[in-house]
């Protein structure tokens, strides 16, 4: 009896679905999602130095820009567990990286637990690497965490299915490149900035490329070591990159979102109305877990 309902119950959420599907396809055309050309920008910071919160903060808040910010969780309280990147007043503390996501909306990304090179560690080290930080930065930051950044951008084919497998939606690599659609989205290649960089240069690769994930670790007054910026130079970049009105501000997540949007859009104008049918033809309506107990009845 009870498979008789959910039967009927399938078939009407397909007709929802179907109007759902409609709906977003109509919005899309008619709000011109992913019919804007602008370029994409995503500056993303790793490992969460509090040089972020005192230099870039300020700057991207002004000019409400988000980012993408790819935390340590170990690294998070100010324990005194060692860390290999030095002293524990270099790095944001909880309450910092909460400001900013109630200031702007930051998405944090997960950096691992300990900073370990993944490719060097057993499977169950890897997991609890991926998974541990996971469940720390859903729980502290109140999100679904779906990015994951490889510690010293190191990554292999066992590392990319321990990520996927532990529910992460995008893993970002460090080596050069354009994120598009035809790119591996757990190998996302970046542009990154060091203290030799221009500012220049920054802009003729934003110019250049359709999508461009800029990496940043630390910034200071008096850049020494290579994976520091100018501070100057950092809101110099910004308020250039501001008066550019072809240029538009996202995060990790927004990109993954825009993907989406951007294949259902392909698949539609591709198929027509079949698509509709092909693509929830291949949803398992009961692993969507649309239902529950109480609504049959
Ligand atoms: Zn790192």
């Amino acid at each position: 009896m009870q498979s008789v309902v959910k039967k009927r119950l399938k078939k009407n959420m397909r007709i929802y679905l179907s109007i759902l599907f409609l709906f977003i396809i109509l919005a899309s055309t008619v709000f011109g999602i992913d019919n804007t050309k602008k370029k994409q920008v995503i500056i993303s910071f790793d490992d969460g130095y509090y040089s972020v919160y005192k230099y870039a903060f300020p700057v991207l808040k002004e000019h409400k820009i988000l980012m993408t910010l790819a935390l340590i969780t170990s690294y998070l309280e100010k324990s005194n567990i060692p860390r290999p990147y030095g002293n524990i007043n270099m790095f944001m503390n909880r309450g910092e990286v909460q400001e900013m996501i109630d200031a702007l909306d930051i998405e944090i990304a997960s950096h691992s637990v300990n900073h370990p090179d993944l490719t060097k560690l057993s499977e169950e080290k890897i997991k609890y690497e991926l998974n541990k930080s996971k469940q720390t930065l859903d729980s502290l930051f109140n999100q679904e965490t779906v990015s994951f950044v490889y510690p010293y951008g190191a990554v292999n084919r066992k590392v990319v299915e321990l990520t996927k497998a532990a529910g992460y939606k995008l893993g970002r690599s460090i080596r050069w490149g354009e994120p598009n659609l035809w790119v591996d989205r757990y190998l996302l290649p970046i542009k990154e900035v060091r203290n030799t960089t221009t500012i220049d240069e920054v802009i003729r690769h934003i110019n250049n490329y359709q999508t461009t994930i800029l990496l940043f670790h630390r910034l200071s007054p008096q850049p020494v070591v290579f994976t520091e910026w100018s501070n100057y130079k950092f809101e110099e970049l910004i308020n250039r990159l501001r008066a550019d009105p072809n240029l538009e501000f996202l995060t990790l997540r927004d990109l993954y979102v825009k993907w989406w949007q951007e294949i259902m859009i392909k698949y539609v104008k591709e198929k027509g109305w079949l698509a509709n049918q092909i693509l929830f033809d291949k949803i398992d309506i009961d692993k969507t877990r649309t239902f529950n107990s109480s609504i049959i009845k």
